[in-house]
């Protein structure tokens, strides 16, 4: 079905704003501001919704996320990044796989089961997309979704 994104993101990022534990700014950039996609309305929803659930859980104090998302000739084209802790470039390749997670010792206080990606790179992939992430630990991450 046709996804209106400035309109479901919006409503994305007010949820996850309510429910942290930390002060969420997101800058939200859509070009067109019009643009839409076709694509299960559900599977999308938990596609962005790890996304951002990640960039707040790997954010140290307040998160500060900027979610672009754009067409191009055939495609469209989302980022989402953040200036967390980042990823070391020799654990990116793994991010994906079931149940893994960065080992960090006790640094970081982090829950989870090591599923999102996992989750997020079929989902993308069931509809023909593409992910990727570039990271530098201590600046940040991005991850970019072709659809
Ligand atoms: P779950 O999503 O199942 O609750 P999780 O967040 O640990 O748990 P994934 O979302 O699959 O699992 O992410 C896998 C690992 O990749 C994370 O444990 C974390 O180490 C790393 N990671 C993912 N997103 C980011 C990010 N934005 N910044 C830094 N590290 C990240
Ligand atoms: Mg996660």
């Amino acid at each position: 079905e046709e996804i209106h994104l400035k309109e479901l993101i919006t409503s994305l990022i007010e949820q996850h704003q309510l429910k942290a534990d930390k002060t969420v700014h997101v800058t939200l950039e859509i070009n067109p501001e019009s643009l839409t996609l076709v694509a299960d309305r559900t599977h999308f929803n938990n596609i962005i919704s790890n996304l951002i659930d990640n960039a707040v859980k790997y954010s140290k104090e307040s998160a500060e996320i900027t979610i672009c998302c754009r067409q191009t000739e055939q495609t469209v084209c989302i980022t989402v990044t953040d200036r967390g802790i980042g990823i070391p470039p020799d654990k990116q390749k793994h991010i994906f796989d079931k149940f893994y997670r960065v080992p960090t010792g006790n640094l970081h206080n982090v829950k989870g089961y090591g599923l999102g990606l996992f989750y997020v790179k079929s989902m993308v992939e069931k509809h023909g997309g593409t992910i990727s992430v570039k990271s530098e630990p201590g600046k940040g991450t991005t991850f970019t979704i072709i659809l």
